[in-house]
Formats: structure tokens, sequence, C-alpha cells
């Protein structure tokens, strides 16, 4: 087993444990963006979210529990992200599935350039890619 996570729910690698419930664990990233960047892993190992089942749902809301009680303690938050990274091309470097919860302020030093198109998509082409993705919703 060379899977970190897997070592931390097995408790043989250390880690700061927020919650954990039958499914799910919540832990202090080593390298943390700012302070109270946590991680949310599934207890079963997964390499990514097709992988998932129900654990998928489930992580991102234990997430959202966890965005709640960062903004109630005193480190600083005026923000949150969750970032989710699915695939080597998408910056995923644990292979498995991890969901961040990142607090944000101002000035802080994530950086994430969204290489938006500078110009809007015409809606043909917005309406080519929908029905690419309705039709692999229905096949599911
Ligand atoms: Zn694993």
């Amino acid at each position: 087993m060379d899977c970190l996570f897997c070592k931390i729910v097995a408790g043989t690698a250390e880690a700061s444990i927020v919650y954990q419930d039958d499914t799910i664990l919540a832990l202090c990233d080593l390298y943390p963006v700012n302070p109270g960047h946590l991680l949310v892993v599934t207890r079963a190992h997964a390499t990514g979210l097709t992988d998932l089942d129900e654990a998928g749902r489930h992580m991102f809301t234990v997430g959202q529990r966890l965005a709640t009680a960062i903004r109630r303690t005193d480190l600083r938050c005026e923000g949150i992200n969750l970032f989710l990274a699915d695939g080597a091309a998408a910056l995923q470097d644990i292979f498995h599935v991890h969901l961040h919860v990142i607090p944000r302020y101002v000035g802080d030093r994530f950086r994430l350039a969204s290489g938006q198109s500078p110009m809007p998509t015409p809606r043909s082409d917005l309406d080519t890619v929908a029905g690419k993705v309705r039709a692999a919703l229905t096949n599911q």
C-alpha cells in the first residue's frame, strides 16, 4: 500500500484529524495555502470522482460543514474555496480523491489562473457542448 491517504486512514501515517465518520476523514493539509486548509478524503481508496459512490456526495457535505466551521474559528478567513483536482491534468497530486477546503483572504498566496475565454462563446457552440453532456448524462 503506497497511498498516503490510505496510510492515514489505517493509522500508519501521521495526520491532524479534524473530523471522521464511517466513510470520511478530514485532516489538515501538510502544505497549507493558508492556516485552516483542510483535506476531505474517503476512507475507501478511490482514485477520482468517477470511482466514487455515495461517499462522493458525503465528501462534499462534509466539506460544506467544514467551511462553515472554519468561518467560526479565529483563523483568517474572508472566503472559502472548495477545490477538487480530478486527474493529473487538473493538478491532482495524490491519486486518492480528496476535496480541499481552503480558507482565503485578499492578498494570500493562492493562485489559480482561470484561463477563461476572453470573448463569449457563440451560442451554437455552447449548445453543441450542452448536447454532448446531456447525451452522456442519459447514458449513465
Ligand atoms: Zn488511498
